[in-house]
């Protein structure tokens, strides 16, 4: 946008410095610029007009056309209200109601005439009702034309200082006004040809005033795109400029890994491990560094991927670093690797804030001399004390909980070239979402379950079924397996619900007294967890009461039955991360979702999502439909999600577009200089400037 749209609002008419102060602190609206790009959230459809005898209670707003019959003032003082009667063409009758502004009300309302009222209906003894509609004299011919009138967010503040939805539609009408000359095309033409947008210009006054319902969709089409559009530009360009900039060491050795393929796998490679482990080598091996995340659901064999990645690094000379989010998510893939690295005598370690000092110091000492050739840690590898001789390769487990300035810090531990990058996710991600978080990395996908594997069975069951679930239990363990019984702890401090895990734990142990029960939950200390954790690892305990601290922490192959209490409570995701601490085994495993009867829409949604499907991704696109983006896992900190008009969870298909739209445009021109391109370069230059409103994004 150009200088025009870098105008303070408070020069605009009807605006002033108090409005403006407002509107800057409560939506974050300090320029023409930002003011249009306040778009409405919903529209009230006045396209269409209901009879009386149409109406039902589940309708919000509608219009209704008929004729003032009657009006009265009723009741005293503050109980005084206005009611006048509107009859519509068929006769039927509507009771129109005024609390407030009575006197002024019976002045303007003009009885036996036509109107359009607007409003929520209500039904009252079979009478239908309206309170404080909007009217319209349908003598007016203009007013009458069908609208969607725009709905505009606002805050509490912001209407006690009586700027409301309508206040902000009048601003915007002021300002389109002076705008309009001053909007700018943002897209090529080329891309406005191709693609069959609506111009600029038509989709921002289509946005706030359509025109027609038809406008109105090719004004959201136009803007939604080019959202998508030029962040799927970002990210592609970042992503050329490493391409392009960036060396990355050159791995081309494999005798160790060769001699692991021939000795001292114990189970073949499943072809989806075999393509993500070639995609990998090609990265390794051409010269630039590699920037990929890896994304496998829970059990798919994500380690041995990052294992042989590891070894590739080892057989070139250079160190690997696995960072886990926490101790317990470290310890399992130590183990993991371990088991992999003993066999080849490969020197690896663990580094973790409960790693005792005197460990400590040999670690460094190894890591420094170029000894250890593979470490496992949490943060505490991004202390400076922690040294690489050659730092090669670092892999990063569930990435969304670290942020970018700790990431970095690991990449600078190679002051001569930058380290491969390998991002690993067990969170299956939509692939629209993918695409935006991640659009400047490589994807590889594990997208297929080593063989063997039986489908975990997923039931629903009421508590009221909760002593025929107990006798299933009882049974399994008859057959030698183990059972998790989870309970919701969303802060691991709040009283009910811990109150509820030590009811549960209580009932259990009285409901199983042949067996041993363990409970771990977060407020044990780290070595008490630990050592429930292993007298259930080691099959001393049969049955682990728990809450969601197990999610990612523990792998017990024999554990085949994962009940989950009040799990309506859970998130989709969650639940699927949960159901994942089962079937590890040879074993059929079970999962079992308990609730009572009272179960919202969402609720049931979600269970039924989980007992249909094991697929992650499918049961993500699913948690992304419900949620939204902005409350998945590993979103919140990225900015990018703060989208003004696109919406990540309905707008795929336009995703997709516009990042094909953005690689043909970079394709054609990487320097963006042709002349076909100069509004695209324009735009991107103005974003650049306008930093509040970049601040928002980046
Ligand atoms: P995740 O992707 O969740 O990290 P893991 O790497 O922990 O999964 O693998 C889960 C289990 O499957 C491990 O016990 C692992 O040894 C085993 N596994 C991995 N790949 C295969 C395969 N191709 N065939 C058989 N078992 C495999
Ligand atoms: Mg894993």
């Amino acid at each position: 946008m150009n200088n025009f749209f870098h105008t303070k609002i408070e020069f605009l008419k009807g605006v002033g410095p108090q409005r403006a102060e407002l509107l800057q602190k409560e939506l974050n609206i300090y320029t023409y610029g930002d003011l249009i790009q306040h778009y409405p959230f919903r529209y009230l459809d006045r396209t269409q007009f209901y009879k009386i005898a149409e109406l039902d209670e589940s309708m919000p707003y509608v219009q209704v056309r008929g004729r003032v019959r009657g009006k009265e003032v009723l009741g005293e003082g503050k109980k005084q209200r206005l009611a006048a009667t509107l009859v519509d063409e068929d006769g039927s009758e509507m009771e129109l109601v005024w609390f407030k502004g009575v006197k002024w009300m019976q002045k303007t309302l003009k009885n036996h005439t036509d109107y359009i009222v607007f409003g929520k209906p209500t039904s009252f003894n079979g009478k239908w009702n309206m309170a404080h509609p909007e009217l319209e004299e349908l003598a007016e011919e203009k007013q009458t034309a069908a609208f969607l009138q725009p709905v505009y967010h606002t805050t509490e503040k912001l209407k006690a200082f009586r700027v409301e939805s309508k206040t902000i539609s009048r601003i915007m009408e002021m300002l389109l006004k002076v705008a309009v000359p001053n909007i700018n095309e943002t897209l090529s033409p080329d891309l406005i040809d191709h693609y069959r947008l609506m111009s600029k210009r038509d989709a921002l006054i289509n946005i706030h005033f359509p025109q027609s319902v038809e406008k109105y969709n090719a004004a959201k089409f136009r803007l939604k795109f080019e959202e998508l559009f030029y962040i799927q530009l970002r990210l592609l360009r970042q992503k050329t400029v490493r391409r392009a900039d960036l060396a990355g060491q050159v791995f081309k050795q494999v005798p160790t890994v060769t001699e692991f393929y021939k000795n001292h796998m114990t189970f073949d490679l499943t072809n989806a491990q075999k393509r993500v482990i070639r995609e990998i080598h090609k990265d390794l091996t051409a010269g630039k560094q590699m920037n990929r995340l890896l994304q496998g659901d829970v059990g798919s064999g994500k380690t041995i991927v990052a294992f042989i990645t590891m070894l590739i690094a080892a057989d070139n000379g250079a160190q690997s670093v696995l960072m886990a989010p926490t101790e317990i998510l470290a310890d399992q893939h130590y183990t993991g690797l371990k088991e992999f690295a003993d066999r080849l005598g490969i020197n690896i370690g663990k580094l973790t804030g409960s790693t005792k000092t005197k460990d400590r110091k040999v670690l460094h000492e190894q890591l420094r001399s170029g000894e250890m050739k593979m470490i496992v840690g949490t943060h505490a590898l991004l202390e400076d004390v922690v040294q690489f001789h050659n730092l090669g390769l670092c892999i990063v487990d569930e990435q969304h909980r670290f942020g970018v300035e700790q990431r970095s810090k690991l990449w600078r531990k190679n002051p001569r070239i930058i380290p491969h990058v390998l991002v690993m996710t067990a969170t299956p991600i939509p692939r629209t979402l993918a695409m935006t978080l991640y659009g400047d990395l490589d994807v590889s996908v594990i997208d297929e379950m080593p063989a063997g594997r039986k489908e975990i069975v997923t039931v629903h069951r009421f508590d009221s079924h909760r002593l025929k679930v107990f006798q299933f239990v009882r049974d399994q363990i008859k057959l030698g397996r183990q059972v998790y019984i989870v309970y919701p702890l969303i802060e691991e401090s709040e009283g009910m619900d811990y109150k509820d895990l030590m009811d549960g734990y209580e009932s259990v142990r009285r409901a199983f007294p042949e067996h041993q029960v363990s409970m771990v939950h977060g407020k044990l200390k780290a070595q008490d967890k630990d050592y429930e954790m292993q007298r259930f690892v080691r099959n001393e305990t049969q049955i682990m009461v728990a809450t969601t601290v197990i999610e990612v922490g523990v792998n017990v192959p024999n554990a085949s039955v994962m009940i989950i209490e009040s799990a309506e409570r859970f998130g989709l995701s969650q639940l699927h991360q949960l159901r994942g601490r089962v079937g590890r085994g040879a074993e059929q495993s079970y999962c079992i979702l308990m609730t009572g009867y009272k179960l919202s829409k969402d609720s049931k949604t979600r269970l039924e999502t989980m007992v249909r499907t094991n697929n992650g991704f499918e049961i993500a696109d699913i948690d992304l439909k419900l949620r939204g983006p902005g409350d998945l896992m590993g979103t919140q900190q990225s900015g990018v999600l703060d989208l003004l008009i696109a919406d990540l969870a309905k707008d795929a298909p336009i995703l997709q577009e516009a990042r094909a739209a953005a690689q043909r445009v970079l394709n054609e021109d990487p320097q963006l200089d042709q002349p076909q391109h100069q509004n695209i370069m324009r735009h991107i230059k103005s974003l650049s400037v306008n930093t509040i409103n970049w601040s928002r994004i980046s």
